[in-house]
C-alpha cells in the first residue's frame, strides 16, 4: 500500500469529507421509529434548497441512473417521444435508458465538445406540429467532456416555440457545484446524484418535481413500481420512506447540507470557478487543450483534456496512478484514450489542486506526454489573492 492520502481526482464520486464520514459513522437507527421522520424532514427541506424549489424531492437509495429512470417512467406512456440533446456520453447514456422503456428518443447529436445547442431545441420543437415531443432531456454539467448547458436558455426556446413538453435536466455532476434554479428555470424534473457536489459516497440520488410534471405523472402509463412518486408521499409528508431508505447516507446527506449552508452555496460556486480557472491556465501552460471548445460552456466541476495526437491518454493515467497513487477520469466511448479528466469539485480547496496539477505534470514528463512545462506555476499564479476575484468570475 503507498503511504499518504490516494488522490481522488475523477470527476465524481469525489473525496468525501472527513466530516461527513463521521456523520454515517453511527449505529443503524429505526427507520420506522420516532426521531426517523426529523432525518428524513432535514434531508429534503436541505434538497429543496439545493435544487432552488419549493417543490417536491423525492430521495432514492439508488445511483443517478435511477433517478433518470424514476424521471421518464412516472411522466411519460410507452411510445412517447423524447427530444434528448448528445452533450457527450452520459446524455448517450439517458438516451439508451430511453429507448429501454420503450419511448422512441429523438436525439439531437451534439459534437461533444460543448453544451446543449438551446437554438437547435427550439427548432426540432416547432418543427413538432402534432406535439409528439412529451418531454427534452438535457445534462446540464456532461461529465464526459466537461462542458455545462445553458438551462435558462433551453427553457426560453421551449417557451419561444410555445410547446409544452415537459423540461427535465441531469444535474448528477453540477448539483451543489454549479449555479442550479429548478423553479427559477422552470424544470420540471430535475435529477442528480449524491456523489459529486454534495460530497457524499455513492447510493442516493434525487428528483425534484415541478406540479407539471406531477400532474403529468397521473395519467403517465409506463409500469414503475420502486420508483412511482406516488408511493414516496410519505417521506415528503411525514419524512418515513415506504421502504427502507438508506439511512447512514441520509445523516451524511443532513451533514453535507449543513456544510453547504456553513461555506454558502454562493462562495462554493466562486470556489468551484477558481479551481477551474486555475486548471485551465495548467492546461494552457503545458500547450494542451481542452476539449470543451467553447469557452463560456467550460465546466467548474471538471476539464477534459485532450492528448497529442498519437498519444495515450490512459497510459499516462496509468503511469500517474502508479507514480504518484491519483486517479484521473478516462475519457469515455467517443473520447476513450483520446483525453483524460481532471476532476475540481466536491471537497476541494487550492493545495488540494496544487497537488492534483503537480501529479498531472510529473505524470505528463514520467509517460514522455509532448508538453511544456509550468503549467502547476500558471495556476499557483491565478490562485494567488490578486487574482481571486478574476478567477472567481463566471466560467
Ligand atoms: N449523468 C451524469 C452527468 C453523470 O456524471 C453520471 C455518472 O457519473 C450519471 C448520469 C450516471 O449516474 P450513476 O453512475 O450515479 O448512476
Amino acid at each position: 500500500m503507498p503511504s499518504g492520502r490516494h488522490f481522488l481526482q475523477i470527476p465524481g464520486p469525489s473525496n468525501v469529507p472527513d466530516r461527513i464520514l463521521r456523520a454515517m459513522d453511527r449505529a443503524v437507527t429505526d427507520h420506522r421509529g420516532p426521531n426517523f421522520a426529523e432525518i428524513g424532514g432535514k434531508a429534503l427541506e436541505g434538497m429543496r434548497e439545493i435544487f432552488g424549489t419549493r417543490e417536491r424531492v423525492v430521495i432514492y437509495p439508488a445511483s443517478g441512473t435511477g433517478a433518470w429512470e424514476a424521471a421518464l417512467a412516472n411522466t411519460m406512456s410507452p411510445g412517447d417521444r423524447v427530444l434528448m440533446y448528445e452533450t457527450g456520453h452520459f446524455a448517450a447514456l439517458w438516451a439508451r435508458l430511453a429507448g429501454k422503456l420503450g419511448l422512441d428518443a429523438q436525439v439531437i447529436k451534439g459534437d461533444w465538445r460543448s453544451g446543449a445547442d438551446a437554438a437547435a431545441i427550439g427548432a426540432a420543437l416547432s418543427e413538432d406540429r402534432s406535439g409528439r415531443i412529451k418531454a427534452v432531456c438535457v445534462v446540464h454539467n456532461e461529465t464526459s467532456t466537461g462542458a455545462v448547458s445553458d438551462i435558462a436558455a433551453v427553457r426560453a426556446a421551449m417557451d419561444a416555440a410555445g410547446h409544452p413538453a415537459l423540461l427535465m435536466v441531469d444535474t448528477i455532476s453540477s448539483l451543489a457545484s454549479v449555479p442550479y434554479a429548478h423553479d427559477e428555470w422552470g424544470v420540471d424534473v430535475s435529477i442528480s446524484g449524491s456523489q459529486k457536489g454534495l460530497m457524499l459516497p455513492p447510493g442516493l440520488s434525487f428528483n425534484a418535481i415541478s406540479k407539471k410534471a406531477e400532474a403529468a405523472a397521473g395519467s403517465a402509463a409506463l409500469p414503475r413500481s420502486y420508483w412511482d412518486w406516488e408511493e414516496m408521499k410519505g417521506p415528503n409528508e411525514t419524512g418515513y420512506f415506504p421502504y427502507t431508505p438508506a439511512t447512514n447516507l441520509l445523516y451524511a446527506l443532513n451533514e453535507a447540507i449543513d456544510m453547504l449552508r456553513e461555506e454558502g452555496l454562493e462562495a462554493v460556486f466562486a470556489r468551484h470557478r477558481r479551481h477551474a480557472a486555475a486548471t485551465r491556465a495548467a492546461v494552457e501552460a503545458w500547450g494542451l487543450e481542452v476539449l470543451c471548445a467553447v469557452p463560456a460552456d467550460r465546466s467548474p466541476v471538471l476539464t477534459a483534456v485532450m492528448m497529442p495526437q498519437g498519444q495515450s491518454a490512459d497510459d499516462f493515467r496509468a503511469v500517474t496512478l502508479k507514480h504518484y497513487d491519483m486517479s484521473l477520469g478516462n475519457g469515455l466511448s467517443k473520447v476513450a484514450d483520446r483525453v483524460f479528466r481532471i476532476g475540481h469539485l466536491g471537497d476541494f480547496n487550492d493545495l488540494m489542486l496544487c497537488g492534483t496539477l503537480a501529479g498531472v505534470e510529473m505524470g505528463l514528463r514520467d509517460a514522455g506526454v509532448r508538453h511544456r512545462p509550468g503549467g502547476l506555476a500558471a495556476a499557483m499564479d491565478m490562485l494567488a489573492p490578486a487574482r481571486r476575484q478574476a478567477a472567481e468570475g463566471r466560467p
